[in-house]
């Protein structure tokens, strides 16, 4: 769900990234939120599909996948994407946009940090672990390498990466 923010992030400092195992957050056709985790996109879009997934409220199976969190869905002024002209000469809109986009990309890192297992270096390893079921699913995040990027996605394990921006105040 990361992978759908699509803001251009023209950060003043260079980010770090950081990569993370992504528990989708789905919504039913009545708004109930729930998390659950899937193999990859394509297990959750044919699950979804043959109404393999329940809402474990009202049972609805029309599921969803929301945003991370209902508070990070941003304004529909903020969902514009400014062109690439916009972005090299910023208005008051296109800032105000970027301002939106940080504070998104905050509460996003909060929620990480506060669902999430830091997992630090260890995190091809620990995603590994998680998707051939040797510990139970649960949320991580930590660093990785291209290298290791590129042996879990051969290995079909999806992960997401966001600007690690700072939390300020
Ligand atoms: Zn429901």
């Amino acid at each position: 769900m990361i992978d759908r923010l699509r803001y251009p992030l023209p950060f003043p400092d260079e980010p770090t990234y950081l990569i993370l195992m992504i528990v989708y957050s789905l919504l039913c056709s009545a708004e109930h939120g729930f998390d659950a985790w899937f193999r990859n996109s394509a297990a959750f879009d044919a699950q979804a599909a043959g109404g393999a997934i329940a809402c474990p409220i009202c049972g609805d199976t029309g599921i969803r996948k929301a945003l991370m969190a209902p508070a990070i869905r941003p304004s529909s002024k903020a969902a514009v994407t400014p062109t690439a002209e916009a972005i090299a000469t910023p208005t008051a809109e296109v800032a105000d946009h970027q301002a939106v986009a940080m504070q998104a990309l905050r509460e996003i890192r909060r929620k990480i940090e506060a669902d999430c297992d830091y997992v630090g270096d260890n995190f091809a390893e620990e995603a590994r672990k998680i998707h051939y079921g040797e510990v139970e699913a649960h949320g991580i995040y930590g660093e990785s390498s291209e290298a290791d990027r590129e042996a879990l996605a051969e290995e079909g394990i999806e992960v997401g990466r966001i600007p690690w921006v700072p939390l300020g105040n």
